[in-house]
């Protein structure tokens, strides 16, 4: 979500006449795009920006802007930790951002716009406030130029107790299916070849216009027709939302990649409940069925919260033994952090030390990538198809040059692969045979006419 909101913000100020510099030095506009799901993401956001002071001090002109989640989170407290900000943005007023600075730099002064609060208006007003400006894209800001990010659903009515989305994203709001379809067109006229559908709970996504109404699955056979784009990925799914509809749309839609990032958070019904994700172990266990059932072979990811409040160790013993039984392709794990404002934090004790956290962080890894680990080795020895995305961060890291370098790319099931190629390659979707797989990569070798083995037809 954050890539994509700075590839905007970085298109409407190239549309301003501005350039991306990598250095802060030259730059004229210093902008930080920030994070608050975590704690240590906003650590890390005031330590960048307490490096900024000194520039500041002998550059005042230069405008400083912190835009995103914590912006919206922690609004005048920036100014008090950073007094040399100029601008604060919250993720729903990004098409502000080149009058904020044009205002920053003509009159000098501080300058916040932020999105109403979630009770700080009508349930209307607050979903205007949190609105985005999605059309305008800047392929050059993309990971690759061939991959694109879309967003289909603004903001989450979830509520899970420990998150601030809700509050940083607002309320939940699908955007209208015909707005993503033309973006869908702009992006696939751009190069782009795979588009990943965001959504904090995107399978959620339905869109009321009238009497019509659209559902995630027909929002998926509608972006099917965009001639381009040959790849459809979606994240992130809510398990409740998991239907028959959308598992047998992912099934008839060839493009659609058969690959489901489905959070689990905790495999304990108690903590489930204190965290309200509104499933218990059984709901999941029954999804994961019918995953199985209309989509066999599909790859499914998690994420998972340890050291939630209270957690028991038993609760947690429940985690591991349901991450054994549901095999994911791979899980992120992370540590409960406490978030102001949350219910969680106004209403539990974050009281599982932090080295139990680290332990067990520790503990729920060895035991995804050792499942990784043996998931990606049922792909030694066969060619699988992968749309190759670039170099690879050794080959960066190394300095490769010519033409043959290592590259990397994803399969439809989203599994990364590494092999030594052509940079002619890149953007392409061709087959790679697999010689060996550790928990996060297959390594391959590029499958050519001559190696490619011959299918001979027998007829008897
Ligand atoms: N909307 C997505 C997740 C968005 S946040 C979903 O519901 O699946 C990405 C992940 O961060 C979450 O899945 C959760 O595992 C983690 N997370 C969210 N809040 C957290 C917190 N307070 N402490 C630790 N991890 C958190
Ligand atoms: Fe946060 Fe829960 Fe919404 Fe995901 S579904 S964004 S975890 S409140």
């Amino acid at each position: 979500m954050n890539m994509l909101d700075s590839e905007m913000v970085v298109a409407s100020l190239r549309g301003e006449g501005y350039g991306v510099t990598d250095s802060p030095e030259d730059a004229d506009t210093i902008l930080f795009n920030t994070c608050s799901i975590r704690e240590q993401a906003e650590n890390k956001t005031y330590s960048a920006l307490g490096r900024m002071r000194q520039l500041k001090q002998d550059h005042p002109q230069k405008v400083i802007g912190v835009m995103g989640c914590m912006a919206q989170k922690d609004q005048g407290l920036i100014f008090k930790r950073a007094p040399f900000v100029d601008i604060v943005v919250g993720p729903g007023q990004l098409q502000q951002i080149p009058d904020l600075i044009r205002t920053a730099q003509s009159q000098g002064g501080q300058h916040t716009a932020v999105s109403l609060g979630r009770t700080d208006g009508k349930v209307e007003q607050v979903k205007r406030s949190h609105e985005t400006f999605d059309p305008l894209r800047d392929p050059e800001m993309r990971p690759t130029p061939f991959q694109a990010f879309l967003r289909i659903q603004i903001g989450c009515d979830k509520f899970c107790t420990y998150c601030v989305v809700p509050m940083t994203r607002g309320p939940e709001q699908g955007r209208p299916p015909q707005q993503i379809f033309e973006e869908a067109k702009i992006l696939a006229d751009q190069g782009a070849k795979e588009i990943t559908l965001l959504g904090q709970t995107v399978n959620s996504y339905r869109f009321r216009d009238g009497e019509t109404h659209t559902s995630f699955a027909e929002l998926l056979h509608l972006l099917h027709e965009v001639d381009g784009i040959e790849r459809i990925k979606f994240v992130t799914n809510y398990p409740k939302d998991m239907t028959v509809e959308v598992l047998q749309a992912v099934r008839d839609l060839p493009k659609v990649s058969p690959y489901l990032h489905v959070p689990l958070q905790s495999g304990s019904d108690s903590v489930l409940k204190r965290m309200k994700r509104g499933y218990t172990v059984g709901d999941y266990r029954e999804m994961m069925q019918r995953i199985h059932e209309h989509l066999p072979g599909a790859a499914i990811s998690s994420d998972f919260i340890v050291g939630f409040c209270g957690e028991t160790e038993e609760e947690f013993q429940e985690t591991i033994k349901l991450t054994k039984e549901c095999r994911f392709k791979n899980s992120f794990i992370f540590k409960y952090s406490e978030r102001t404002g949350t219910k969680s934090q106004k209403l539990m004790a974050d009281d599982v030390p932090y080295p139990t956290k680290q332990r067990r962080n520790n503990e729920l890894l060895a035991v995804q990538n050792q499942i990784s680990l043996e998931d990606n080795q049922q792909f030694v020895g066969a060619p699988i198809e992968v749309l190759v995305e670039g170099r690879s961060k050794k080959s960066v890291k190394d300095n490769e040059s010519g033409e043959i370098v290592q590259l990397t790319g994803r399969t439809h099931c989203d599994r990364i692969v590494v092999f030594q190629g052509n940079q002619r390659l890149v953007g392409q979707i061709i087959p790679i045979g697999i010689y060996e797989a550790t928990a996060f990569t297959l390594l391959g070798t590029v499958v050519t006419s001559e190696s490619r083995p011959q299918v001979v037809q027998l007829s008897l």
